[in-house]
């Protein structure tokens, strides 16, 4: 799409509209999006400030192509955001919590958001997509105003870019880690980063249909699973948000005023983000807590059988092999006591193992 951009008299301030065939520049193309500009200014541009603009922004490479949009979780309050990634020229935009859009770097141009990565083999996703920082914690839900923002922004940008709602991703879908003392080979788990929007009911609050339905890479063999919470959330039934959004659809949006609009309209009230005394995911996470269920009440004793294991909600996730190791099949949670391994009727819970005791034909359990 042809782009404009035009400076208000409020220095810092440009208003972009998005018009016309795809990134086209010539002087005809900007004096249709410029009288765009105004005639369509409701349903077409997003306000932002030019004001924490990456002074990086020019010695970045142009990408030759994109293909996915990146959402970041910030992880650290707004202005010490903002600061960081215009220093470091991190993302192409930042979000705010009041809905405020700040333009880092260029678009077209490459910005260092996703650091090691890969998504369907290729690595360095940076080179082929758009990355949005938005302020805020990868766990925690993020203010009605800011939601608004994050989903006008993205709308643009995927019909920009012709990006479908699965390929719009967080940062802990394409983030991996290098082998270390943990893991011994490439894994993915390196970052929650974002998690909170591959969850469905924030999807919704987005406008997003879709999410990533497996891990291309994991799948492939080219990775392995380091965090089975983290999976569980991005491609499980793991939604920690619902109690905050809910199944409420999304605010009535086809008119599509500007973010800060939306945000402003005092009809409908913003849910209180984050009521939820929900405790920080540590190093070693918990599963999400779920109402008193047979399954909780009997913690007490653990399964003694398959079929025990089946009637309180566990699932036979895969039989270990030479290839196919304990950590492959459960990630970080091989060893928890979550996790069960059974053979010759026997059922162990992996707390109660170390390495070397997992034999090959073991089956791994775990609660989906
Ligand atoms: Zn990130």
């Amino acid at each position: 799409m042809a782009l404009f951009s035009a400076f208000s008299s409020d220095a810092g301030v440009v208003l972009f509209a998005l018009a016309g065939a795809r990134r086209r520049r010539t002087w005809t193309k900007a004096v249709t999006a410029f009288a765009c500009a105004f005639v369509c200014l409701g349903a077409e541009a997003i306000e932002m400030s030019n004001r924490y603009r990456s002074p990086r922004n020019p010695e970045r490479r142009v990408r030759t192509s994109t293909r996915l949009i990146v959402l970041h979780t910030t992880e650290a309050p707004a202005r010490s955001s903002l600061n960081k990634v215009s220093d470091r020229g991190e993302c192409h935009y930042c979000v705010t919590e009041s809905g405020q859009v700040y333009a880092i770097v260029d678009r077209d141009r490459e910005a260092f958001h996703a650091g090691r990565s890969m998504w369907q083999g290729a690595e360095d996703v940076d080179k082929f997509s758009v990355g949005i920082e938005c302020v805020g914690y990868h766990d925690k839900a993020m203010p009605q105003p800011q939601i608004a923002a994050i989903r006008d922004l993205v709308r643009e940008l995927k019909a920009m870019y012709r990006i479908q709602d699965h390929c719009v991703v967080c940062h802990s879908h394409v983030a991996y880690g290098a082998p270390n003392r943990w893991h011994k080979v490439k894994h993915r788990g390196r970052k929650r980063c974002g998690m909170l929007f591959a969850m469905p009911s924030v999807r919704r609050q987005l406008g997003l249909t879709s999410r990533p339905a497996f891990d291309p890479d994991t799948r492939a063999g080219r990775l392995v699973n380091a965090d089975e919470y983290l999976r569980r959330v991005l491609y499980g039934g793991v939604d920690t948000m619902t109690a905050v959004y809910g199944a409420r659809p999304p605010p009535t949006i086809s008119a599509a005023p500007r973010a800060p609009a939306v945000a402003k309209k005092p009809v409908a009230p913003a849910p209180k983000p984050t009521p939820k005394p929900t405790p920080k995911p540590a190093s070693t996470p918990k599963p999400v807590s779920k109402p008193a269920t047979k399954a909780s009440v009997a913690v007490a004793t653990p399964p003694r059988s398959v079929a025990e294991l089946k009637a309180r909600g566990y699932v036979d996730c895969g039989t270990v092999t030479k290839e196919r190791t304990a950590i492959k099949i459960a990630g970080a949670a091989w060893k928890s006591s979550q996790t069960y391994y059974t053979i010759r009727d026997k059922v162990i819970p992996g707390s109660n193992l170390d390495q070397a005791h997992i034999e090959k034909g073991m089956h791994v359990w775990m609660r989906k």
